[in-house]
């Protein structure tokens, strides 16, 4: 493009334009139209350099420069003639006009009345280059996000418990990175399980004490108006007492109810639902909501828990995402369970791996 790099000059270069005699104001009708558009593409510079301090960031450059050379440029290689003094007037006043129209339209150059003028703004692409930048490096950290949740859920469903805490141990942000991932799921979802937790505890007396193992974000806690005590291995809020839920700080039989939503996740289910026996009191509620495919055999997973001291009250599982189970705990784990070894069979799940989103 012709003295393209007259204009490069001034709006890549860093120094602000020093006053030259072609920044007064422009030159009489008799000039020729080279001086014209010579004095024009001046002032644009020099208005370019006063707006940016004498440069701007790299996408307001692309932009400035791009519209000189598709804009104005294209429009002044045409056969060169004289203009008559009328006709420079007029060229005037339609510049004037145009210049205007941009203006009152609003849009981010009206803001910058020196950004390079009607034409840097008519050609504006839809999206600055850095605001393009940015769109895209969220895309990106949207993918690693996800795929570090599917990462760290993968971990939580086939490991022992205790291996939680110190994977979030040592890795603080990756507790972040699941919740989000995890309220993005459930999201999806029709009905979060824990929101029918809450409906259910509301029409049961507000006395009952609840123990929520796994608490996450303590909805429970915040909905309801009995105590509840916010069990989760970190801290998503400060009601949260930070333990492994295999081996929780409360008192034996101390609780009404113990709830487990999507939150049996370690693969040492029976030293986690002996806790759940340990704290609970004889006659109280053990409130279950788990993946529906993580369920092989629901009826060899409620014979374990019978082992283990619960009786089912109640299930729900016409539920495409999750099934909900309310149990009684009848007394102590039976034989199989606490104090021996033994894991009484069926007490399996399968983990519960989300699909790459
Ligand atoms: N119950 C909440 C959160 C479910 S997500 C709800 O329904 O909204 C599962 C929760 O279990 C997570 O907050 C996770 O940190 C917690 N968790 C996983 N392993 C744990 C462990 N070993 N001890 C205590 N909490 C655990």
């Amino acid at each position: 493009m012709f003295e393209e790099g007259a204009w490069s000059d001034a709006a890549e270069g860093g120094a602000p334009a020093a006053p030259r005699p072609a920044d007064r104001p422009p030159p009489p009708p008799a000039a020729t139209p080279r001086q014209l558009r010579d004095t024009l593409r001046r002032l644009q510079a020099a208005a370019r350099a006063a707006a940016g301090g004498g440069g701007g960031g790299p996408g307001g450059e692309t932009r400035a420069s791009s519209a000189v050379q598709g804009g104005s440029g294209a429009a002044e290689e045409k056969p060169e003639q004289p203009l008559s003094r009328k006709q420079w007037r007029n060229r005037q006043k339609n510049k004037r006009r145009q210049k205007n129209k941009f203006r009152a339209g609003g849009g981010p150059e009206a803001a910058q009345p020196h950004s390079g003028g009607p034409v840097a703004a008519s050609l504006l692409p839809d999206q600055p280059p850095d605001s393009r930048a940015s769109s895209l490096r969220l895309r990106m950290e949207e993918r690693l996000d996800s795929a570090r949740f599917r990462y760290i859920n993968q971990q939580l469903y086939t490991r022992p418990s205790q291996e939680a805490a110190r994977l979030f141990q040592e890795d603080p942000e990756a507790f972040a990175v699941y919740h989000r991932g995890f309220a993005q799921q459930v999201a999806r979802w029709p009905e979060n399980p824990v929101q029918r937790f809450v409906r259910y505890l509301r029409s049961r007396p507000a006395s009952w004490v609840v123990a929520d193992f796994g608490c996450g974000d303590c909805t429970l806690a915040r909905s309801l108006r009995n105590k509840v005590h916010c069990l989760d291995v970190v801290a998503l809020d400060p009601r949260v007492t930070v333990c492994d839920m295999a081996k929780v700080p409360l008192e034996a039989e101390s609780v009404d109810v113990v709830v487990f939503c999507l939150a049996l996740m370690g693969t040492n289910l029976r030293e986690i639902l002996e806790e759940a026996n340990r704290v609970l009191r004889v006659g109280g509620t053990l409130l279950v909501a788990e993946v529906a495919s993580r369920f092989a055999d629901l009826r060899g997973f409620l014979g374990a828990l019978a082992v283990l001291g619960f009786q089912l009250v109640s299930k729900d599982v016409s539920g495409s995402h999750f099934y909900t189970l309310e149990l009684r705990k009848e007394g102590p784990p039976r034989a199989g369970g606490a104090g021996t070894a033994k894991t009484p069979a069926g007490l399996a799940l399968r983990p519960c791996l989300y699909k790459r989103r």
